[in-house]
């Protein structure tokens, strides 16, 4: 039986400002049934021109006459095809595109809010904590700087200070990250929810060290201390430290996720552009709950995946961390009717149809590459 065939896939190379980097741009899907269109967006890793040469070429024959409301079929169907391109990378972030834009389709077409089709929301509100980024370059004052802008500006419910170091380089100033952990503790006080974010740059034995600090600092997540393909390492790291250990940005199927749960990683952040969109992360969301370990997805795109990613949260029963917040720039808001913005320390979902995001379409046309 089908409810409503895909009529067309359309694949979005959005450019938002002259002189945008790749990492700077959208990698959008658009799908069309029934007299709606629902939208999607891949990681814009490298601009997400791999994962929309993928939809282009290899994803879109398959999915046209396909019914949109197969989301569960078209996701393995797609994946299976494509496994030998990856799966990791390009392939999963071509996979979520299409699946975040089928999911929009569906609540269009049947008229609810995507949390109601995924089972319902534990919660309509979502806190969000601010994730401050590249760090590695900036000395102690700057980093305090941009910390204390970003908590007067956004009143998180926590923050999250990343490195964003170059990977070639290892342990390349533990002294240094530690006295911007202890600055930014004295800076937003006791009892702040904070995060450290290593992006991959220690070494076992150095992320242990940095880890010890971070205890005594009371913060409450330590985030990818070791190179992301170094899973014994993670997990090492993770067992032997007290503070939570989390990682995931860079796993893109669910068995990379189990592996890192196997580990003794306790806190894992898949990121809905990456790794199968909604199906993907509610396969997630289960796999966690059943092993006992926190979700807390990675995210960074300030529209489509954002509302995507607050909708699989509103579902899970037992969220233990606010929602990540990387870009306050608003700098994508022009295209869409209303953008979503933080209230009160937090996002909220909306009962428009699908993720409730109302593109304007022409906005986008005038910014394609
Ligand atoms: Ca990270």
């Amino acid at each position: 039986m089908t409810l409503a065939a895909i009529e067309r896939v359309e694949t979005l190379r959005v450019r938002w400002q002259e002189g945008d980097p790749p990492g700077r741009r959208s990698a959008i899907v658009r799908i069309s049934a029934g007299g709606h269109v629902g939208y999607g967006e891949a990681s814009p890793m490298l601009g997400g021109e791999h994962s929309l040469g993928i939809v282009d070429r290899d994803l879109a024959p398959e999915l046209i006459g396909r019914d949109v409301h197969d989301t569960g079929i078209l996701y393995d169907r797609l994946l299976h095809k494509c496994i030998k391109l990856g799966p990791e990378g390009a392939a999963t972030g071509a996979l979520a595109a299409v699946d975040l834009a089928l999911w929009d389709l569906r609540g269009k077409l049947l008229g609810l809010p995507v949390y109601k089709l995924l089972g319902g929301a534990w919660r309509t509100e979502i806190p969000f904590y601010s994730s401050i980024g590249n760090n590695f370059g900036r000395s102690v004052d700057e980093t305090l700087r941009v910390v204390e802008a970003r908590l007067k500006d956004e009143k998180p419910a926590a923050i999250k200070i990343r490195l964003d170091g170059d990977r070639t380089t290892q342990d390349f100033d533990i002294a240094g990250d530690m006295a911007k952990a202890r600055a930014v503790r004295k800076l937003v006080g006791d009892g702040f929810p904070l995060g450290f974010d290593a992006n991959n740059l220690y070494s076992a034995g150095g992320a242990i060290r940095m880890g010890r600090v971070l205890e005594d600092l009371d913060y409450l997540w330590f985030e990818e201390p070791v190179q992301h393909y170094d899973i014994h390492g993670m997990g090492e790291v993770a067992r032997k430290l007290d503070i939570t250990v989390s990682a995931g940005e860079q796993s893109y199927t669910i068995q990379a996720v189990l592996d890192l749960i196997r580990a003794g990683v306790r806190m894992l952040q898949p990121d809905i552009v990456k790794m199968g969109g909604i199906t993907g992360l509610m396969k997630c969301a289960a796999l966690c709950q059943a092993h006992g370990v926190e979700l807390v997805p990675h995210q960074t795109q300030p529209t489509l995946a954002h509302m995507a990613n607050l909708h699989v949260l509103s579902t899970i029963m037992h969220l233990t961390k606010p929602a990540e917040y990387a870009d306050p720039t608003g700098r994508m808001d022009i295209a869409f009717e209303t953008p979503l913005r933080p209230r009160n320390g937090h996002f909220a979902l909306r009962d428009a149809p699908g993720l409730g995001l109302e593109v304007k379409a022409a906005e986008l046309e005038r910014r394609l590459i």
